[in-house]
């Protein structure tokens, strides 16, 4: 495969606008690095909210910037040195991977915590200007760059491709947040908040563990449907149920008055943290990945000391999450059907309208095609 001189990307040149389609030029893969063609990126909640200006108000970032994070890819062109990827498999021009984001692997995160996940200088394209080479930082894009840092795993042939670039982020974090929560078992009644793509992989992969129940609170009704076929044993719709002590007596009357042994907040609402809490069960583990922004919460923080919770944050995945999250794709592939998550397929010209459905909760998961 020869690589074209110039390959075009959609670039946000203003918050909450038409993305731009920009031709840049396309560089060689560095020693160490790759350069993947973009099969497909599904869209995730965060580059809708890099795409409303949320991380401009945390961190100084320069437009334009590109998005798409959840890649596969197929490897165009490999840098030198380069022969397996990083489970050890070989690796050729052609194979479909995904791959990490880069760390930088010389600071306290990286070296003395050994949790890439946490390093201050991990790149997204969101962070980063796209006039500046090498340019293809993300996945809304023709190629992009696979710097030499970051892990890269081949996606496993019985695994398509869309369920792959899904697999490297949504399903990822739930991977890391059921590796931080330990043993779930036949004793445990699993009670997930949220049915958007992250609570819908934490069903799944609940499943896989044969908890004595799984009840998923969320919403809209085709999700909970979907909550259903992936294994929940019972949907408590918002809609239906409006009121939060409603949600907690329903919760509570599906667990013989105990609430979760674990709950996995996964929906990102402005009060579900809080909310959590009381859905706990005594001497429960809660894990919260759903909430990265909104506004402060009021809680009863007694409820942790007298509850003897346990409490647990997500902060994305390493390297190992993303190559268990393609396993289970592969191993599970019989018993879920992957697609039941996927939205519409777009170009690199209608990404803005992928955007907006995704914002608007009409989609799942977008795919963009370039
Ligand atoms: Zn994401
Ligand atoms: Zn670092």
């Amino acid at each position: 495969m020869t690589l074209p001189s110039t390959a075009q990307a959609a670039v946000v040149v203003a918050y909450n606008e038409e993305l731009q389609i920009r031709e840049y030029p396309l560089p060689q893969p560095a020693p160490g690095g790759l350069v993947a063609k973009v099969d497909c990126s599904t869209v995730c909640g965060t580059d809708v909210h890099a795409w409303e200006g949320v991380f401009a108000k945390l961190r100084p970032i320069e437009l334009p910037i590109t998005l798409g994070h959840e890649i596969a890819g197929t490897v165009a062109a490999l840098g030198d040195g380069v022969t397996v990827d990083s489970a050890g498999e070989p690796l050729q021009v052609g194979d479909r991977i995904v791959w990490v984001p880069d760390s930088c692997g010389h600071c306290y995160a990286c070296t003395v915590e050994k949790m890439e996940n946490l390093c201050p200088n991990r790149r997204y394209g969101y962070f980063v200007n796209a006039d500046n080479a090498p340019h293809f930082h993300a996945g809304f894009s023709e190629y992009t760059v696979v710097p030499p840092r970051s892990a890269r795993f081949k996606i496993p042939d019985g695994v398509k491709s869309e369920w792959a670039s899904a697999s490297s982020c949504a399903l990822r974090t739930v991977v890391n947040a059921f590796s931080r929560l330990g043993n779930v078992d036949f004793t445990h009644h699993v009670v997930i908040q949220g049915a958007g793509p992250l609570g819908l992989f934490a069903t799944a992969i609940a499943a896989t563990h044969n908890p004595k129940k799984i009840i998923v609170i969320g919403g809209p009704e085709t999700r909970l449907a979907i909550a259903r076929a992936w294994g929940a044993d019972l949907t408590i719709s918002i809609s239906d149920h409006p009121n939060p002590a409603d949600r907690l007596e329903a919760v509570k009357a599906a667990t013989g008055g105990r609430g979760g042994d674990v709950v996995g907040e996964f929906s990102g609402g402005a009060t579900a943290f809080a909310e959590g809490l009381g859905l706990a069960a005594p001497n429960g583990r809660y894990v919260v990945a759903g909430t990265v922004g909104g506004p402060d919460q009021t809680l009863t923080a007694h409820q942790i000391t007298y509850k003897n919770l346990a409490i647990f944050g997500v902060a994305s995945a390493d390297a190992s999450h993303y190559y268990k999250a393609l396993q289970f794709v592969d191993a599970n592939s019989d018993r879920f059907d992957w697609d039941l998550m996927l939205g519409s397929t777009y170009g690199l010209g209608d990404v803005t309208t992928a955007l907006r459905r995704m914002q608007r909760f009409e989609e799942i998961k977008s795919v963009i095609v370039p």
